[in-house]
């Protein structure tokens, strides 16, 4: 029997089509109007409907969502903003808990369509395991909502905080999956020092790698280099990404095409959350032709970094669509796939996509087509989770009401 029959949806060949869920996975899409008993039916009134949005980078131990505004204050280094951050987040804690936050940033972004994500999870001396445990929680309390993927991250640096490997080891012993990084040659100041402990890690715990790489120009382009090196090495192609590599974006064709190639070699996956400012976007188009994979991410949502920002992947989807120069029909499309599949695939999400057999993670959106929905992101009108409505729920304001 049908638990829940979709129907009437709009799929992203433009066919009509209704699709019935059994036991939380696609079990068959058939042209609308086909006569199906369901448990429970929705009628989607031709709203697009996709797998659910992958954010493949953000940091849910960092937001200001559900507290009052706080004014964005500028910092001269990293190093400074790391400390305003640290007395930032003190003074949210005690306005409403860290996790109270993020469960809140969550559910916005269910709202959103959002079905799984990668979170990158603060690990400092200072603050020990204590948002590792946070967002472990949280991750079993909205299991039946959300897929919660954990990267450990050393945001202080590993080599300039002293203690910080063994607290990424212990990270990995109790729950987090993914190892990370942070700007190997310029925020610790010695490349291999730093690479030594996040793949050494990485090849004990059997874990794959997420580096945050802001590092600009030639020295950027050779850490990449060196994160392939190690990739080669231990086996590990298809399971590293770097973030941001910002590198990509502001050095000459020699540089360019050399790392492209080393990256391609290695299998490592590119995540963008189409920077603004002087930060600089990897080419898009030119590292998926190259054959590298790139995925979307949020990074930042109002938090001491940046205040910009919602968790809605569609609007992602467009900003990086608009900084790249994405106008056609299959442009859009493409970069509706670096927040849909693209980053499934890089996460390893098991059975993704609108397909019989898959898993039933859906989000029905206003809109007729993808590029509609790239270009406008409209309105979200249902989000379902393994099978189940988790949004809207009867007590929910309407998607993107930021009450
Ligand atoms: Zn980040």
């Amino acid at each position: 029997v049908t638990d829940l029959l979709l129907a009437d949806a709009t799929l992203a060949s433009g066919e009509r089509a209704d699709v019935a869920i059994v036991r939380g996975s696609i079990e068959a899409i058939r042209p609308a109007g086909s006569a199906t008993a369901a448990a429970r039916r929705i009628e989607l009134d031709g709203a697009l409907l996709g797998p659910a949005f992958v954010d493949g980078h953000l940091h849910l131990d960092k937001c200001f969502t559900g507290v009052r505004w706080r004014p964005h204050r500028p910092a001269a280094s990293l190093a400074e903003r790391i400390a305003l951050e640290r007395e930032l987040l003190h003074e949210a804690d005690e306005e409403l808990p860290r996790s109270a936050r993020a469960l809140a940033l969550l559910r916005q972004i269910v709202a959103f369509g959002t079905g799984h994500v990668r979170s990158h999870v603060d690990i400092d001396p200072s603050s020990g395991l204590s948002n590792l445990h946070t967002v472990l929680e949280l991750r079993e309390r909205m299991r039946e909502t959300i897929g919660i993927q954990i990267v450990a991250f050393p945001q202080g640096g590993i080599l300039s905080a002293p203690g910080t490997a063994d607290l990424l080891d212990a990270s990995l012993r109790e729950g987090a999956d993914v190892v990370g990084g942070l700007d190997p040659a310029t925020f610790d100041g010695d490349r291999e020092g730093h690479l030594d402990v996040v793949f050494g890690l990485a090849s004990r715990h059997g874990a794959p790698v997420d580096i945050h790489l802001h590092e600009a120009g030639l020295v950027g382009c050779a850490t990449m280099r060196a994160i392939a090196e190690r990739t080669v090495a231990l086996g590990m192609q298809g399971h590293v990404a770097v973030s941001h590599a910002f590198a990509l974006g502001c050095v000459d064709e020699l540089a360019l095409g050399r790392t492209l190639e080393a990256l391609r070699e290695a299998g490592i996956a590119v995540m963008t959350n189409g920077p603004g400012g002087e930060d600089s976007m990897p080419p898009v188009r030119r590292l998926r032709a190259a054959g590298i994979a790139v995925f979307a991410g949020s990074d930042n949502i109002r938090d001491a970094w940046l205040p910009y920002g919602n968790g809605d992947m569609l609007e992602r989807a467009m900003l990086i669509g608009y900084l790249e120069g994405l106008y056609t029909d299959a442009d859009l499309a493409v970069a509706y796939e670096l927040a849909t599949a693209d980053a499934a695939r890089v996460l390893r999400i098991d059975r993704y996509g609108l397909a019989p057999g898959m898993r039933a993670d859906l989000v029905a959106i206003a809109a007729v087509s993808v590029a509609e929905a790239v270009a406008t992101h409209p309105a979200r009108t249902l989000t379902v989770h393994s099978g189940r409505v988790v949004a809207p729920l009867r007590d929910d304001p309407p998607a993107g009401d930021p009450g």
